[in-house]
């Protein structure tokens, strides 16, 4: 299946816009994503974005304990052991 416009031969580089982003033609119903594959894909984005929002916040959460630990005495310091010198 082509991905170009029938009227210009440009890409067809947005499958939901129902126009040639170049010669504004009407672009062929087969050549578009149908409402249910737009939204599977949205859906899968969405799916994604949580994802990657989760991971940035362990992340995140991981550095702030890492953060903490370092703060903390270290149970090899004298300091410890005796408080401060
Ligand atoms: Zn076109």
């Amino acid at each position: 299946m082509s991905n170009h416009c029938p009227t210009c031969n440009g890409v067809i580089y947005n499958r939901r816009c129902k126009t040639c982003g170049y010669c504004g033609a009407e672009l062929p119903a087969q050549l578009l994503f149908t409402a249910a594959e737009i939204e599977a894909i949205d859906k899968e984005a969405a799916v994604l974005a949580a994802f990657h929002q989760k991971q940035k916040a362990e992340i995140e959460l991981e550095d702030l304990k890492r953060q903490l630990a370092r703060q903390q005495p270290s149970v090899f310091s004298t300091s410890y052991f005796f408080g401060k010198l």
